[in-house]
């Protein structure tokens, strides 16, 4: 059988059979590929069998059926880029075995794949516009642009194989979401004719107007898009890294831990649960709260809430950044009878003894207090990531220096910057980057035209406020906290709890989120002219 290593993560093979399963993975294979049809000879195995054997033996399997009669078409390939990605997931060691008849039609579609547009483009390393990440801030301004000028040749920097819709990771904690509903593949999300780089940047040279990859290829650019997001910073508080979904220890920041944040919730039926809140800035404002309070919620229901007694640890002052908001929170934690503790941050984490170490400001003394926990749900502190913070555009707290209204950068004027990494005071949510995306795009164009920069930002952020399952306080506001509610108070008033409000956060929001957003549909943005 002819077996041929196309890459190092990539191997083309004739026909396997379910015996070479426990083979492959001694020999480092995480995944089976089968690009064959099924019934193309008589003792052919069916790719169902195969599948099946993969599965037991804890291999991946993914099935893209191809006649070798047929040169795979672009769709074709860009299904199979991505299967692979699929495949691969963000796991490094990743090892793919394609097989079909005798190697050949992986042999060809791997080059053809090789081949595609994207791919054309880095190896020509220069772009009109490169976007430096591609999650929801990236994706949204490079549909945003690609829409207004379809001649630009955008290249969208980003690592991950796959996407996530983070909002609902809170749902999902809160047992009222899928995880894998969260979750699309980055090939999915982006916009037709705009070239995917997948590597990280490791280096911005803005004076030369170039960025570097991790692989030392550098590109060059007309305009930059800096959308990296935040880095999560779990690995700040001793402790915590290593014990994180384990020993009730856990956080719907992440994509695989949000559904053990639900497990937990369901198991404890008695004891201390402990809810933390980093210092600002961090992501969603209002997300450390929404899961003390979908959890108390469902210990109500489960009228085991007398035998719990639930601690909410908040790093800063208040309880919700926008004071306007605080009464109707403060009703819940009252309803839910939770131990407020504001000025208290969390700074280490015993996972094995189940204690969690606090430092707290009270009347001017630092006091440091370690309780014992049954579920400890973090949410970690977080900053811009190293490669802004150590960069020229960088300001003195490490995010991306820009304009607050513009956001343009300060220096470099054919920098723009979007979503969580920006250094403005708006709420960092994806709300947010939503209504940046078309202002970027706007700006963007003007500054490369030599034109007046013609929108401006006003600071808009919403935070769906999950107090109760069913119910959500939908916080819409910006810049100084000034509310700028979407609808009008007869359909949601963002100070009640509403049924409506939680109806868009659980379907209304997701579907405008892959649906609009993404795909550069700019639906009821309300933007401003300067
Ligand atoms: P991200 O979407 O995080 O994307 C950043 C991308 O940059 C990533 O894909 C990353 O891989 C990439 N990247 C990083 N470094 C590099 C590099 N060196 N090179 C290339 N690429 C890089 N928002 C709301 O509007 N409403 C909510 O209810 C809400 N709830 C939330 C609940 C939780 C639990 C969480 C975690 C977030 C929530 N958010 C909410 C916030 C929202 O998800 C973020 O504000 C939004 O995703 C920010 O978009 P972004 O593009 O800035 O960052």
């Amino acid at each position: 059988m002819s077996v041929e290593p196309l890459s190092a993560d990539f191997t083309a093979a004739g026909q396997v059979t379910v015996d070479d399963m426990p083979r492959l993975v001694k020999e480092g294979y995480t995944a089976i590929l089968c690009l064959r049809p099924d019934d193309e000879e008589p003792e052919q195995p069916k790719a169902a069998e195969i599948a099946a054997a993969a599965e037991a033996a804890g291999l991946q399997f993914g099935l893209l059926p191809m006649r070798s009669s047929e040169r795979p078409h672009e769709d074709m390939l860009r299904r199979l880029q991505n299967i692979i990605n699929d495949l691969k997931g963000d796991d490094a060691k990743a090892r793919i075995y394609a097989y079909c008849r005798s190697g050949g039609r992986v042999r060809i579609a791997y080059d053809l794949l090789r081949a595609l547009p994207g791919r054309k483009h880095v190896a020509a390393h220069k772009f009109d516009v490169v976007i430096v990440g591609g999650g929801s801030g990236g994706i949204a301004t490079a549909a945003s642009l690609i829409k207004r000028r379809p001649e630009l040749t955008i290249a969208v920097i980003e690592p991950a194989a796959a996407h996530y819709y983070q909002p609902a990771w809170t749902l999902v904690g809160g047992g009222a979401y899928s995880k894998h509903a969260t979750k699309r593949t980055e090939a999915s999300v982006m916009p037709k004719d705009v070239n995917w780089v997948h590597h990280a940047v490791t280096a911005f040279r803005p004076e030369n107007d170039t960025i570097l990859l991790e692989d030392e290829t550098e590109i060059s650019y007309k305009a930059l898009v800096v959308a990296t997001g935040l880095r999560l910073n779990f690995d700040a508080i001793p402790g915590l890294e290593e014990t994180l979904g384990k020993n009730g220890v856990t956080s719907n920041y992440r994509y695989d831990l949000a559904p053990y944040t639900w497990e937990l919730v369901q198991g404890l039926k008695a004891g201390k649960a402990i809810f933390t809140q980093p210092p600002a800035p961090f992501k969603c404002a209002g997300a450390p709260q929404k899961a003390v309070y979908l959890s108390c919620d469902a210990w109500a229901k489960r009228r085991v809430n007398d035998a719990i007694s639930v601690e909410f640890d908040v790093a800063g002052p208040a309880l919700f950044g926008v004071k306007d908001f605080v009464p109707v929170l403060m009703s819940y934690i009252q309803r839910y009878k939770v131990d407020l503790q504001l000025n208290s941050k969390l700074v280490h984490v015993d996972g094995d003894a189940k204690t969690a170490t606090f430092e707290r400001q009270v009347a001017g003394k630092t006091e440091i207090v370690t309780q014992q926990f049954d579920m400890l749900h973090v949410v970690p502190p977080q900053s811009a990531p190293k490669v802004v913070r150590e960069s020229a555009l960088a300001n003195a707290e490490g995010y991306l220096a820009v304009d607050p209204q513009t956001l343009q950068h300060i220096t470099f004027k054919n920098v723009f910057g979007v979503g969580d990494v920006i250094g403005t005071s708006n709420a960092k949510t994806a709300a947010a980057a939503r209504k940046q995306a078309p202002i970027i795009a706007e700006n963007l164009l003007a500054t490369m035209d030599s034109r007046d920069l013609p929108y401006i930002y006003d600071g808009y952020g919403g935070c769906p406020l999950t107090v109760e399952n069913g119910k959500v306080v939908l916080a819409e506001f910006g810049y100084g906290g000034k509310l700028m509610p979407s609808f009008p108070k007869w359909i949601i008033n963002g100070f009640k709890p509403s049924r409506v409000a939680w109806t868009l956060k659980k379907y209304g929001l997701p579907f405008i989120y892959w649906n609009a957003m993404l795909k550069g549909r700019e639906i009821m943005l309300g933007l401003k002219r300067r």
